[in-house]
C-alpha cells in the first residue's frame, strides 16, 4: 500500500533524526566531555550539573519518541500497523498522517488510563 510506504519512510527519517539528536546531546553533555572546561570560574560545577540534568531530560523524551517510532515500524513490519492497540479498530487515517507513531485511535487516546501510551 502506498500510504503505508509513505508512513514508513516518514518514520525512518524521523528515527534517523532522533538518533542524531541523541548523539549530539551526548556530545554536548559536559559530563561526557573529556576536556576540562577552559574556564574554572566559580559556579561552573553547578552549570555542568544543570546542563547535564537538562540534557538527560531532553534525552529521555527523545528516547521515548524513538521507542514509539520503533514500535510503529515493528507494527508496520508485522502488518498490525494502523490498528488501535486498545479496541482493535482502525486508527483514523488523518490521525496517522499527523502522528505516524499513534498506536491508539482518537477515542481510546482520550481515555485517561491509555493517554500515556
Ligand atoms: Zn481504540
Amino acid at each position: 500500500m502506498k500510504a503505508l510506504d509513505k508512513i514508513k519512510s516518514t518514520l525512518l527519517n524521523k528515527q534517523k533524526k532522533v538518533e542524531e539528536e541523541i548523539k549530539l546531546l551526548d556530545e554536548d553533555d559536559p559530563v561526557n566531555s573529556e576536556a576540562p572546561a577552559e574556564s574554572s570560574e566559580p559556579g561552573t560545577d553547578s552549570w555542568v550539573a544543570d546542563t547535564h540534568t537538562r540534557t538527560v531530560a531532553i534525552k529521555e523524551t527523545l528516547k521515548e519518541t524513538l521507542n514509539k517510532i520503533k514500535h510503529a515500524l515493528a507494527s508496520l513490519a508485522s502488518g498490525k500497523y494502523g490498528k488501535c492497540e486498545n479496541c482493535g479498530k482502525k486508527i483514523e487515517e488523518a490521525r496517522l498522517a499527523a502522528m505516524p507513531t499513534a498506536s491508539l485511535c482518537i477515542k481510546c487516546s482520550k481515555h485517561p488510563q491509555f493517554a500515556k501510551r
